[in-house]
């Protein structure tokens, strides 16, 4: 018997946690620890391999303009479809309006059960440092506590030096310590194969228990705003990425789309660009991307680019504020543009975390905080989209960052 690929294994497990999580309902959470498992085991493997492949990535580049080149246009490149993103999103809530109409009962149902959960969220945010601060954060004061706690941004800053740091050194001691990291890395990619066996379980594993314990009534009561979010998404995905793809990347977006769907699969039932990383690093090697582009890309993309975190927050923006009867004008809507910038880049690549820096969003436009109760119960299923979204825009744009190198280079 032909055996089934990996890939199509992992999208029958989607399916079928579809299914298990339809009939069984609450019930099916039973199986959560296996997808819990698979989570770990991705998890596990992502701080060393951002700094193992980066700080490789690094060293092969060897030289610091080029760091300096590529770091400044990928963050151009994230900022501008950032924006690209939140602008679709708000186009999209002020013509649907999908806020406008929700009936009283309804509402009052939705404050009773998240009253309490939003409030967690608005306590967490009113936590969060200061612009200057996280600026400042990003240098480490001990390496290891880096490293023990996972700050990504430091992981990076970490990384990028030691990196530089091997071209600056003899010759003949960089090469030893360099064979060393690329024989870990190897070592680590190992690891990712492993996890990505066990994938079709994680995967089924966990949409079970998300649609069992969140069901899909909610979906309904929400419908017409989870619909303008899901639709700007799917529009913002398809038609810019594809786009740069194209122009910029100068790749097929069918090409790109088949080497990455197991990213996608991975990052939709995980809620998290973090957990997916690995794979998405995998993924665009198949397509010619090598660790020079995508070990500094990826996992920066995947801790500040959130094209889909800022879509969804300009929608819920307008959507709360519709339910309130607040009108918001040019102005107020250029502010949700640049603060949800920020807040998609000041949101963690994990489950959940685009709603907590929603209250950021809100604060700034004086709209009430207690409204993110009214879309806490849908927001696992649209964190699932949104994060696909955000992946994808990573993964594009070290395609784009390569073309636009090599093309340098002839
Ligand atoms: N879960 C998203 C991510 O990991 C962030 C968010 O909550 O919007 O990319």
């Amino acid at each position: 018997m032909k055996k089934i690929k990996l890939h199509t294994q992992i999208f029958i497990g989607l399916i079928l946690g579809v299914i298990v999580g339809l009939v069984f309902g609450e019930k099916a959470t039973i199986i959560e620890p296996i997808g819990t498992i698979f989570l770990r085991l991705i998890t596990m493997i992502v701080v060393p391999l951002v700094l193992v492949s980066l700080m490789l990535g690094t060293a092969s580049l060897g030289d610091l303009r080029k760091l300096g080149r590529i770091g400044i246009k990928t963050i151009v490149y994230f900022s501008i479809t950032t924006m690209i993103a939140i602008s679709i999103g708000l186009f999209l809530a002020n013509v649907v309006k999908p806020g406008a109409g929700l009936n009283e009962e309804v509402k009052a149902e939705l404050y009773k059960n998240y009253e309490s959960t939003a409030q967690v969220g608005i306590e967490q945010m009113e936590e969060k440092p200061s612009a200057i601060d996280v600026l400042v954060n990003i240098v480490p004061t001990n390496p290891i506590k880096t490293l023990v706690e996972g700050n990504m941004l430091q992981v990076i800053f970490l990384a990028l030096l030691f990196g530089t740091i091997l071209t600056l050194i003899k010759r003949e001691k960089s090469e030893i310590l360099i064979k060393f990291l690329d024989g870990l890395n190897d070592a680590i990619i190992q690891v990712v194969h492993i996890a990505m066996r066990l994938a079709p379980y994680g995967v089924m594993a966990l949409i079970a228990s998300v649609i069992g314990r969140y069901g899909v009534n909610i979906l309904v009561t929400l419908l017409k705003y989870s619909l303008v979010v899901v639709g700007g998404l799917l529009i913002y995905t398809v038609s810019i990425n594809s786009l740069s793809l194209k122009i910029l990347g100068r790749m097929s977006p069918l090409k790109f789309l088949k080497a990455t769907k197991d990213a996608m699969v991975i990052a939709f039932s995980t809620s998290s660009s973090n957990a997916a990383l690995p794979v998405s690093m995998e993924s665009v090697e198949h397509i010619g991307i090598s660790r020079e582009y995508s070990s500094f890309v990826i996992p920066l993309g995947a801790t500040i680019n959130m094209d889909g975190t800022a879509l969804y927050q300009g929608v819920a923006a307008i959507f709360i504020a519709q339910i309130y009867g607040i009108p918001l004008a040019f102005m107020d809507q250029v502010t949700i543009v640049l603060m949800a910038t920020l807040a998609s880049v000041g949101a963690a690549g994990v489950p959940a975390a685009g709603i907590i820096t929603l209250a950021m969003v809100l604060k700034q436009i004086g709209i009430p905080l207690e409204g993110i109760a009214l879309i806490l119960g849908v927001d696992r299923f649209l964190d699932m989209c949104r994060t696909t979204t955000n992946i994808i825009g990573d993964m594009t744009c070290s395609v784009v960052i390569k073309e636009s190198e090599e093309k340098n280079r002839k």
